[in-house]
């Protein structure tokens, strides 16, 4: 008789955003007039650039032909766009990053999810509270994560670092010591981010206990700020503790498309073990690589028409964010976030929780959020709007939030 994996039992309650596409869709049902403004899922809504239509219509024709046709990819992803990786994000800052260190895979989401797996049952992860959802279910799913606090909201084998106003919305170092930190930066969901030296400190603590930091740099692209690092491998001494995840999603508007990357380097080992070694070795038995098709796409990312057209394309969703974090500003709200990420991370009113800011403004504004609370007991309290919508309904919506 066959038995389930008892540890997706432990997993609670259903996602973040099927909740709320729940309520969305009752209130709509009772409402079906109300011009509704979604300023709540993280998913893009521009077009792709055309320089990456291009590029994608092009390989598409090579697989019409013989001659250039493409079937499996090499598992660890095409040297072309391996290479124009290597060059721009890394060693165009700076960054000791060889090509053969990056592994192409279809996203960030999965490889966030999927690289535990090279890592022992018994380690233990520490997550910012709020967090990206992913890291925490993925390590339950695993049996990482031991028993679930409900009324705390808590995992009893995981080190939470809280993320607040009283912070800056920036961890300290946990008083126990991980084996595996999450790190997200620019943060979804605050919109917050570190500099430099405060991410330096998390790299020399990392050296300094044995730990890995697994730093997702899905929002990089949108730093515009000097003092902000656009990868952990800006600092010194990240070689031997860092693994980044990169994504195509949010720069690029690859969230239909799928592309993303993780870098291992070399030098990051357990004993003489390379955790490289480790994850071509997974790579190669469980995954047979992103399209060609879309790896081309990937490419035309970072030529000079594409790096033109995405720096337009992500201006235009910052113009977003500093109307939502200038109008909720103007409306009295206190708000972080909007300067280096797509996402404003506001305090809810005194009187309310996220859940009861969600229900307020889906009534009375007819625009749909996400709480604070579905990301981490200490998201309480605060309320996520993302600069993904278009420029009219952006407007709109925060006319609509003033007018209350
Ligand atoms: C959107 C997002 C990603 C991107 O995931 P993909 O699988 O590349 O689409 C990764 N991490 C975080 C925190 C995100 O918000």
């Amino acid at each position: 008789m066959f038995k389930v994996n008892d540890d997706y039992l432990k997993l609670q309650g259903s996602y973040l955003f099927s909740n709320i596409a729940k309520k969305v869709a009752a209130f709509t049902e009772a409402n079906p007039d109300a011009p509704i403004i979604r300023l709540g899922i993280g998913d893009v809504t521009q077009p792709l650039a055309p320089a990456i239509i291009d590029s994608l219509h092009s390989a598409v024709d090579e697989m019409a032909a013989a001659e250039t046709f493409h079937g499996y990819a090499p598992d660890l992803g095409y040297e072309f766009l391996r290479s124009a990786m290597a060059e721009n994000d890394y060693k165009a800052r700076g960054c000791d990053i060889k090509a053969d260190e990056i592994f192409i895979s279809d996203g960030a989401k999965c490889d966030s999810g999927n690289i535990q797996e090279i890592f022992s049952r018994d380690n233990k992860i520490a997550v910012c509270d709020p967090v990206y959802p992913v890291y925490v279910d993925t390590n339950v799913m695993a049996g990482r994560t031991g028993t679930y606090d409900a009324k705390k909201g808590i995992w009893s084998d995981v080190i939470y670092m809280p993320c607040t106003a009283e912070n800056n919305f920036s961890p300290e170092l946990p008083t126990s010591t991980p084996d595996l930190i999450y790190l997200c930066f620019p943060n979804n969901p605050t919109g917050s981010t570190i500099t430099k030296d405060e991410l330096q400190k998390w790299v020399d603590y990392a050296n300094k206990v044995g730990a890995v930091i697994i730093y997702d740099a899905a929002y990089e692209a949108y730093i515009s700020e000097t003092d902000v690092p656009h990868t952990i491998y800006e600092c010194d001494g990240a070689r031997t503790c860092a693994i980044e995840l990169r994504s195509f999603s949010k720069n690029a508007g690859f969230t239909g498309v799928r592309l993303g990357a993780t870098v291992i380097p070399k030098d990051l080992k357990s004993g003489d073990v390379m955790l490289h070694t480790l994850w071509a070795r997974r790579h190669g038995t469980k995954y047979n690589g992103a399209p060609y098709i879309v790896q081309r796409a990937g490419e035309a990312v970072y030529s000079e028409a594409g790096k033109a057209q995405l720096k337009a394309q992500v201006a235009y969703y910052m113009e977003n964010a500093k109307i939502i974090y200038e109008g909720l500003r103007d409306a009295g709200y206190s708000v972080s976030g909007g300067v280096n990420a797509p996402y404003i991370w506001l305090k809810t009113p005194v009187t309310m929780t996220s859940w009861e800011f969600f229900d307020y403004l889906l009534e009375k504004a007819n625009v749909v959020g996400t709480p604070g609370s579905g990301f981490g007991p200490s998201g309480e309290g605060y309320f996520r709007l993302t600069a993904f919508g278009s420029h009219e309904n952006t407007v709109a919506a925060i006319g609509r939030i003033k007018a209350l």
